[in-house]
């Protein structure tokens, strides 16, 4: 009789003949790095985990996961905060952290042909000599890949002025759930065709995986003038928002921080922001230089008549990047003021931005928790950061309650229950609350298209995992296994 332990060396051993020994990973322990991503509350450990080099290898890996029957789960960093790489136990995952070259660089036509695996400040990296970056800078920048960023449609602090991912990654090379390799897009600027790049984009690992990605780059702009304002409260910092853009003026980037994440920024990173007011703007303005202090002087006459307490700008490029580091370690500095906390992602019109933030603030008074606010402002795009303490018994579920009221609040002032992480897992039960059974019927038959028998990454998105086409509710069958295009394996 085989025993379960010698059911698993083999599968080591299938899988190590096309990546290698040292490259297919199954003792539990190093099993278990693999078991969550930034959503850390969630943890499942994987079958086996493969680290492929190529392109070629991953499609031969997603064959030999189809004849053994494995979900597939394509990983990148694992900074996600939505649960989209978290595996089934009978999961491979397709960790695509070796294949992290740069592979060409094209400055006349502004593109860049990358790896999933390169972190997506690497690639700003690579090209800063030359006068060029990457616009979309996520928070995580330092160390999300592109793979990630693609599936996850990322977004950042500048993607207010030039788009998220879906507006800079033109092609990618991908394979797709039968092992099939295919290329989708390219580096022109309108390829033939159905637009399959747009939806690649955001589809959180569930109709390819990505291997290679032509992605934009941007001349660095000839200047660039931070602004720093802090306001009496959110409702002020709120308004400026609206003004400045009312104005017609879209600022490079403009976050906004409340007042306890702002304490926790301080703590953290030494920038000297006072303590004393309820909430900071942080704005990018660029573009050339004739242009740029026109309109940042304009951007500052805006937020102090919406009754900004104090403006200023940074004394020189070591006090601009302070700034900015201290805006990108909020999730970080925030772990500092509290041993756990929830990261909500959810998205409102700029408008109601004060009246979603005076909600969130009843609803964590109401719990009996703080909250802290640390958001992409410009775009509406909300990062509540519910405090809690795990030890104390029912914060966490208290925390976790508070968290899905703020999506319910989100819906309710016409926004939606992400803005940048992604549905995932966390996210998919409340896809029936923002998109009616057509609705999802129709997102599933597209990812059907790609993926009959849901193989790549399953029970994420939708909110039943059970099989493409299916929707809530009680037994009906799938319109594809009525056309006997995908079975119920
Ligand atoms: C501190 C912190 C700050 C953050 N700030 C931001 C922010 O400002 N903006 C933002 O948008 N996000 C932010 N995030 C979320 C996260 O960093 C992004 O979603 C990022 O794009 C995930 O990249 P990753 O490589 O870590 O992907 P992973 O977490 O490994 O995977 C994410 C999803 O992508 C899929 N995937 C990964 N690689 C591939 C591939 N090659 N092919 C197909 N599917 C793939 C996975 O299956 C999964 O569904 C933040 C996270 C943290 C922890």
């Amino acid at each position: 009789m085989r025993t379960q332990t010698s059911g698993k060396t083999d599968l080591h051993q299938r899988f190590a003949t096309i990546v290698g020994d040292s490259n297919t990973i199954s003792a539990a322990s190093e099993l278990r790095t693999y078991e969550c991503d930034g959503l850390t509350g969630t943890r499942v450990t994987p079958a086996l985990v493969v680290l492929p080099g190529t392109t070629e290898e991953v499609s031969q890996c997603v064959r030999l996961a189809n004849e053994l029957g494995m979900p597939i789960v394509a990983r990148g960093s694992g900074t996600g905060l939505s649960g989209g790489a978290v595996p089934s136990p009978e999961s491979l995952i397709i960790g695509l952290s070796r294949m992290n070259a740069i592979l060409e660089v094209d400055l006349p036509n502004e593109r860049i042909r990358v790896q999933p695996g390169v972190a997506n400040l690497d690639v700003s990296r690579a090209i800063a000599p030359h006068g060029y970056y990457y616009a979309p800078d996520p928070s995580s920048q330092s160390v999300c890949s592109i793979g990630g960023n693609v599936a996850e449609n990322s977004g950042g602090a500048h993607c207010l002025k030039y788009g998220f991912t879906v507006n800079h990654a033109m092609g990618a090379t991908v394979v797709l759930a039968d092992g099939t390799v295919v290329s989708i897009g390219g580096p022109l600027a309108d390829s033939l065709g159905y637009n399959l790049m747009a939806l690649i984009v955001g589809s959180e690992g569930m109709m390819a995986v990505v291997t290679e990605v032509w992605l934009r780059i941007i001349r660095l702009p000839q200047k660039t003038r931070t602004i720093f304002a802090t306001f009496p409260s959110t409702d002020e910092a709120g308004a400026a928002v609206s003004a400045i853009i009312a104005n017609g003026i879209i600022p490079a980037a403009i976050e906004m921080m409340d007042q306890l994440a702002i304490k926790a920024i301080v703590a953290a990173t030494g920038v000297d922001w006072p303590l004393d007011v309820g909430a900071a703007l942080l704005a990018d303005m660029d573009g050339i230089a004739a242009e740029v202090d026109h309109t940042a002087e304009a951007a500052i006459a805006s937020m102090k008549q919406a009754g900004a307490v104090d403006v200023r700008t940074p004394r020189d490029a070591a006090e601009r990047a302070l700034m900015w580091k201290g805006r990108k370690s909020a999730f970080a500095a925030v772990g500092r003021i509290s041993p756990n906390y929830y990261v909500q992602d959810g998205v409102v019109p700029r408008k109601q931005i004060a009246a979603v933030l005076r909600e969130i603030a009843r609803l964590a008074a109401e719990a009996g928790l703080c909250v802290a606010n640390v958001f992409h402002a410009g775009d509406g795009n909300l990062h509540p950061l519910l405090l809690y303490d795990a030890r104390v018994p029912g914060e966490e579920e208290r925390a976790e309650h508070v968290a899905s009221e703020i999506l319910r609040v989100c819906i309710r002032y016409g926004g939606s229950i992400t803005g940048e992480h992604g549905v995932g897992l966390d996210k998919a039960p409340y896809m029936g609350e923002l998109f009616n059974e057509n609705d999802l019927e129709t997102m599933s038959l597209v990812r059907c298209a790609f993926d009959p028998a849901g193989r790549l990454n399953p029970g994420k998105v939708f909110p039943t995992p059970r099989l493409c086409g299916d929707r809530p509710g009680p037994f009906v069958l799938s319109p594809l296994e009525r056309l006997d295009i995908a079975g119920r394996g």
